[in-house]
Formats: structure tokens, sequence, C-alpha cells
């Protein structure tokens, strides 16, 4: 059945199924590449707080989790766009950083803030998400963990939002 957020009309495009079946598999595999290195997650807010409450919960191996947000603002540097983290309290220095993030749109987000996480010497910086538009993908972006590949459409639902909306539902949905 379709939706109605704000002025828009979305189509089911994933079911709860589908999502929590990718997220299980994603969560082997992590647990299984981080065995015994106590990995750090970091969830990227808002739009992943679903996606990474329901992978870490699955997680088996011993590690940490925090959650970050992050603001832009015009760099002084040929970079342009610089990307920093709102709430990031812990020590990254050896640590493995996993990034968990709702979805890879263009990968300008990600591929901005990345280097300010380097510079807290982490021993690693991989990337999980669950969604990914690699038609959209305009930056230099390696992502480790995809759940989906999806097409360049724009998507709401499992904490993703229109305008702040429609994040409140177990399915993802497709602008109609
Ligand atoms: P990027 O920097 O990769 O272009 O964009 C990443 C961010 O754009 C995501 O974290 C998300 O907030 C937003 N975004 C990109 N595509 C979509 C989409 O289809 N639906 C929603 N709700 N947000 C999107």
């Amino acid at each position: 059945m379709s939706i109605q957020v704000l002025d828009k009309t979305f189509v089911p495009f994933l079911t709860s199924e589908m999502i929590q079946d990718k997220i299980e598999q994603l969560a082997m595999q992590i647990s299984a590449d981080y065995l015994g290195r106590n990995p750090l997650f970091i969830g990227i807010l808002n739009g992943s707080f679903m996606f990474a409450s329901d992978l870490y919960k699955r997680i088996s191996t011993p590690s940490t989790i925090s959650f970050i947000k992050l603001a832009s603002y015009k760099g002084t540097t040929s970079t342009g766009t610089v990307i920093t983290a709102i709430g990031l309290e812990e020590d990254l220095s050896g640590r493995d950083v996993v990034l968990i993030e709702d979805i890879v749109d263009t990968g300008k987000t990600l591929s901005a803030f990345i280097p300010s996480l380097q510079k807290m010497s982490p021993a690693s910086i991989k990337i999980c998400t669950l969604l990914q538009k690699p038609e959209a993908l305009q930056h230099e972006l390696q992502v480790d963990y995809v759940g989906f590949e999806i097409p360049n459409k724009f998507v709401v639902g499992y904490g993703l939002d229109y305008d702040g909306y429609g994040r409140n539902s177990q399915e993802i949905y497709q602008l109609a």
C-alpha cells in the first residue's frame, strides 16, 4: 500500500523481512571480520538510528558503539566543504572504526568527513551502509559493507526521512 509523506506519495520498496534478513547477513560478516579486534561502531544520526540499532543487536564480537551528527561548513582549503562530527567523545587512536550510515548517495558527506576522522589516528575506518545508490556516486569513496544497491530514486522509511517525516516505518518506500 502506498503512503503519503507531506506532499509526496511513496510506494513499497523493501519489506521489513528483506531489511532484517540483510542486516542479519551484514552482522554475521562484520562479526567474523572483526573477531577479537574490539571495533568501535559509529552511527551517523539521524537517519541511521534504526539500522544501527538492529545491526548492533546482532553483532556478536565484543565492541562499543557511539553516535554522532555531522555538520558541514565551507572550508578555506580547495576541498570546499568540510564536515565535522558533533558528539564524538571516544578516543579513536588504535581503534578499528566502522561507520554506520543509512544511505550513501553522491558520497559527498562521507568523503568530506573521513579525512577529519583519519586525523584521530584510528587503526582502520570502514563504512557500512544499509543502502547505496551506485549511479549517484560522485566522490571517491570505498564502501565496505552495503546492504542494498538501489536505483537513483528518493526513499523514505526505516529511519530515512522526507523533510523530517516518514522515518517511522519498518519498511522502506520509494517515491512514486
Ligand atoms: P551523500 O553525501 O552521499 O550525497 O548523501 C548522504 C545523505 O543524503 C544521507 O545520509 C541522507 O541523509 C541523504 N539522502 C540521500 N539520498 C536519500 C534518499 O533517497 N532518501 C533520504 N531520505 N535521504 C537521502
